[in-house]
């Protein structure tokens, strides 16, 4: 994220004594979450969001940064970490805080009507409102199985690349079938398409089998760069590591000839796919089908009401996980929720361009029109 955004638009929290009081808790700083904020903030209901990982963005920031999105309406062309920053900007006018690194792991409703929240590291909230943008759940990479190799992670044993530039120049074993492994493995090839240092010394590709569930075209690249002898591939599996001096110096892989060579590397890098867990979302007494939280298409409403569920973490009847998709079923629970926050208030609808009320709440001045 572009740091000077994120200081200018992020509100962390500070030290609070007792519950917070607020209207909404976001579970979730996923995108549909950060759009949550927004469409709240149009009616004047003020949020908190919770995520579990360090920053905003979700999937979009935590497994595709840098790919392009094409299907944003009126946006050609986004990476995930730009969709973030623009959302991120987009609900700067409405000073929701952002409390990260935090599970949210207890939900009661209280006799007042009210929900308690509490997060893994002791915040507490009284809401009276919340919205689930949990998206596949707190996920976690599928680590690799080898006794001991534990211990390099973070040094030499990645699951996810944050900063390609750190790569550059090492020897990298990176493993893996799926479009994850195969696009870092074409790009530390290559090095990247904007001519950005990227490029590893020597990059080999290990996969159990020689068949891939990443993209054909990046399957018929990565073949061609290894009949260039740019790249190798390696068909096996990781059963054991060799170290000296508490580094990792190669793994020492099984073929299906059952013979075990031993690969040098300075960096191992896996993309064995993400687990998703539902965690603590599963105790909250809320209607769910296959690890999903089933609504209604009206309002968003979960089973409970003034809990409303949105993105990928919803289903209904023709569902789909697209974050367009998701953008809209918060509008929707925004309304649904106004007569939680304001009971005594008939909320209409009002157009942005048009309201001096809504520009009132965002911060901008109303436009003449003749
Ligand atoms: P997420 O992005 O999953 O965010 C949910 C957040 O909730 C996470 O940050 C998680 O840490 C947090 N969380 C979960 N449980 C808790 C808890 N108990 N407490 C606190 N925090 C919690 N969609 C498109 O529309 N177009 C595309 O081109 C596209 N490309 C994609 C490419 C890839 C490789 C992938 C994997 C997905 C793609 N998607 C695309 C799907 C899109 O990313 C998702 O639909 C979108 O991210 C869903 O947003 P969300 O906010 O609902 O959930």
């Amino acid at each position: 994220m572009d740091p000077q955004l994120n200081s200018e638009v992020l509100r962390t929290a500070a030290a609070h004594e007792g519950p917070i009081e607020t209207d909404a808790v976001v579970v979730g700083a996923g995108p549909v979450g950060l759009f949550q904020v927004f469409e709240l903030g149009l009616l004047e209901i003020k949020a908190h969001v919770v995520d579990s990982l360090p920053y905003p963005g979700g999937q979009c920031v935590e497994l595709y940064p840098d790919k392009p999105i094409y299907d944003i309406p009126a946006v050609p062309v986004c990476t995930g970490q730009e969709l973030t920053d623009n959302l991120l900007k987009q609900i700067e006018p409405f000073g929701a805080t952002f409390h990260f690194g935090q599970e949210v792991t207890t939900v009661q409703k209280r006799d007042d009507g009210r929900f308690f929240v509490a997060t893994s590291k002791g915040t507490q909230f009284l809401a009276k409102t919340i919205f689930i943008a949990a998206g596949v759940g707190a996920f976690q990479p599928r680590p690799l199985k080898v006794e001991g190799i534990e211990k390099f992670e973070g040094t030499q044993l990645f699951y996810r690349v944050r900063n390609p530039a750190d790569f550059a120049g090492r020897n990298l074993v990176v493993v893996g079938g799926g479009d994850s492994a195969l696009d870092w493995a074409l790009n530390f090839c290559a090095g990247n398409a904007d001519g950005s240092p990227h490029k590893a010394e020597s990059v080999i590709l290990l996969h159990r089998r020689d068949g891939f569930r990443g993209a054909p075209a990046s399957v018929a690249k990565m073949q061609e760069l290894c009949d260039a002898q740019e790249m190798q591939f390696v068909v096996g599996q990781i059963t054991g590591f060799e170290e000296t001096a508490g580094r990792l110096t190669a793994v020492k892989v099984t073929g299906s000839d059952a013979i075990t060579r031993v690969v040098p590397l300075d960096v191992l890098l896996v993309f064995f796919g993400l687990s998703p867990k539902l965690g603590p979302i599963a105790q909250w007494g809320l209607d769910i089908e296959r690890k999903q939280l089933k609504v209604d298409t009206e309002k968003f409403s979960t089973s409970v009401p003034g809990i409303f569920a949105v993105g990928d973490i919803n289903t209904y009847p023709g569902k789909k996980k697209l974050i367009l998709s998701g953008f809209h079923e918060c509008a929707l629970a925004a309304f649904g929720a106004a007569p939680f926050v304001f009971p005594e208030k008939r909320v209409m609808l009002q157009y942005t361009t048009t309201s001096p009320k809504l520009h009132k709440v965002l911060g901008v001045e109303s436009p003449v029109f003749d």
